[in-house]
């Protein structure tokens, strides 16, 4: 497997390559690269699963509500994502708030 910084030396010479074709339909690909090489260099977020009083349990990062609740949880074994689908943390453990 290649490291992060492996895999953004090799996007910057793809990157390299694309702008030396001087094509104007590759320039949404000089900006992807751009992000890709943006969210190799960001540290990965990590966080938990809170549950508010008679809510769904919501990400720490973002806040956003996971889609189960206690009930879900607990009484049909429903599982938490491992991943924020909003923001992407990643997902350590739960606790009530
Ligand atoms: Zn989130």
């Amino acid at each position: 497997m290649m490291s992060n910084v492996e895999i953004i030396r090799w996007l910057e010479s793809l990157k390299s390559e694309i702008g030396k074709q001087n094509n104007h339909y590759l320039w949404n690909y000089e900006e992807a690269i751009d992000n890709a090489i943006e969210a190799l260099y960001t540290e990965p977020k990590i966080g938990v699963w809170v549950l508010k009083q008679g809510w769904d349990y919501c990400c720490s990062c973002c806040g956003e509500e996971s889609g189960l609740d206690e009930t879900d949880v607990f009484v049909y074994g429903m599982k938490l994502p491992n991943y924020c689908p909003n923001c992407g943390a990643k997902m350590e453990s739960r606790k009530n708030e």
